[in-house]
């Protein structure tokens, strides 16, 4: 059952449809992230979650009650900031008390629960320092905190790492999905970066334009993506424009060449379709490989990557394509750049997607 539910919410600034019309139900204790790249309405959505924005339509239900109209400090929601947020007058600890203090709750019983969330964001020696005596990090772990002590029912968290260095990063949203599942809380997260997503989530939304283009778990998002924008957004991907030559044969025309794809009973012959190819799924080798219905492409290395356990060549099969190919390192050692190739991939690895007016720029 939703535990929190959005009924064809959109938000209207003036003639901006920021949000345009989403329906969305989130489980108890789940964990889902708005993905999706700067201005497609994520933030806003957050916003009318917590509160601080009302929609123009629709309407928001939280553990089957009616929250639309309920002011932001009624609605049991801790909120996470990029900026973090801190008082930079108060104390960590006195910065984890304050939702507490305000609610007059008994010294001894915020003392408590400050020294409990202190530890569980991993500063327990640190309550007595000031914000400019933290990290960005530890003043991020404050913030965390200061979310969890009013015992939200949903923790939002808006672009929350944005502002940290790459290691810092990667170390806490690791402490913080390690947090949530321990507290088994509901947790609406922001951000237009991918990895964080896929890493995460349970369920991520891609969104593009106001609306959601996928919802699904991040396994699903990255393997079988339901939309050209979903599948170019997230994660590596190389791309083809083609025309479906035969539907029936799984044959699409790219360019003057035709790629070998699955059958595709959804497409009709002559439709328009973006090809998406991801760069793991494309093996290279210097002999020409004639492997029954595989696609093999002749190309020639243009450069190659080190990225620890892979090397990505960059391989030019035409004057204006050039396809990434992602191979493990210990096998990278004879590609270098300049050597003439054949790539291949498997109908399988070929996702065909439709196209629309609004992926005109893909
Ligand atoms: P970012 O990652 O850059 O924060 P976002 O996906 O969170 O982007 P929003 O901040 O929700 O996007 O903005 C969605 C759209 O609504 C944008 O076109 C933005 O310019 C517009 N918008 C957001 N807030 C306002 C506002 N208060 N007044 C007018 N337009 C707004």
């Amino acid at each position: 059952m939703a535990f929190l539910e959005l009924l064809d919410i959109s938000k209207h600034f003036g003639h901006t449809a920021a949000v345009d019309n989403i329906g969305l139900s989130i489980k108890q204790g789940e964990f889902l992230t708005l993905l999706g790249p700067s201005g497609c309405g994520k933030t806003t959505l957050l916003r009318m979650i917590a509160g601080f924005e009302t929609p123009t339509t629709g309407s928001i239900l939280l553990d089957g009650e009616d929250i639309t109209n309920r002011p932001a400090n009624k609605r049991l929601m801790g909120m996470v900031f990029q900026s973090y947020a801190l008082f930079p007058h108060m104390s960590a600890q006195d910065n984890i008390g304050f939702g507490m203090t305000i609610k007059h709750q008994p010294k001894h019983v915020i003392k408590k629960r400050t020294a409990e969330l202190l530890e569980l964001v991993g500063l327990a020696e640190m309550g007595q320092r000031y914000p400019h005596q933290l990290s960005g990090g530890q003043q991020q772990r404050i913030a965390l905190a200061r979310a969890l002590a009013v015992e939200p029912k949903v923790l939002l968290l808006d672009e929350p790492l944005s502002a940290l260095d790459a290691k810092v990063r990667i170390s806490l949203r690791n402490e913080i999905r390690r947090i949530q599942q321990e507290l088994k809380i509901t947790a609406i997260y922001v951000t237009h970066d991918q990895e964080e997503a896929l890493s995460l989530s349970d369920r991520i939304a891609v969104m593009a334009k106001g609306k959601i283009e996928q919802l699904d778990a991040p396994e699903n998002i990255y393997n079988q993506p339901q939309t050209a924008f979903a599948a170019t957004f997230v994660g590596n991907s190389n791309q083809f424009n083609g025309i479906i030559e035969s539907a029936a044969n799984g044959l699409c025309q790219v360019g003057t060449r035709t790629l070998n794809v699955s059958p595709l009973s959804q497409f009709r012959d002559g439709e328009r379709v973006l090809i998406m190819v991801r760069p793991e799924d494309i093996a290279v080798q210097v002999d020409e490989d004639t492997h029954d219905d595989l696609n093999v492409l002749a190309g020639r290395i243009d450069l190659r990557t080190f990225l620890g356990p892979f090397t990505r060549l960059h391989v030019s099969i035409d004057e204006t394509t050039t396809l990434l190919v992602d191979i493990p390192t210990r096998q990278a050692a004879s590609y270098t750049p300049g050597r003439q190739v054949h790539v291949s991939f498997p109908p399988q690895a070929c996702k065909v997607l439709a196209l629309d007016a609004k992926d005109a720029e893909l």
